[in-house]
């Protein structure tokens, strides 16, 4: 019985630390390569996720800095 625990705590671990392994890499991807579009700020041409972006009169800016 008490193999059969060790068995299965292994298992748990290493399945947390392969997802560990996995999932930052997966999901950053996703994120810039599918998920968001990268946009140019048309004051400093500095390239921000869409989400982030500040879209003014059809024009793209970075922050509310450059936007005013
Ligand atoms: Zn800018």
């Amino acid at each position: 019985m008490i193999k059969l625990i060790l068995v299965l705590l292994l298992g748990w671990v290493g399945i947390s630390l392969f997802k560990k392994f996995i999932n930052p890499n997966s999901s950053k991807y996703v994120k810039t390569e599918a998920g968001q579009k990268m946009l140019a700020c048309s004051v400093c041409n500095t390239h921000v996720p869409e989400s982030d972006a500040i879209i003014k009169n059809g024009k793209i800016f970075c922050s509310k800095e450059h936007s005013e």
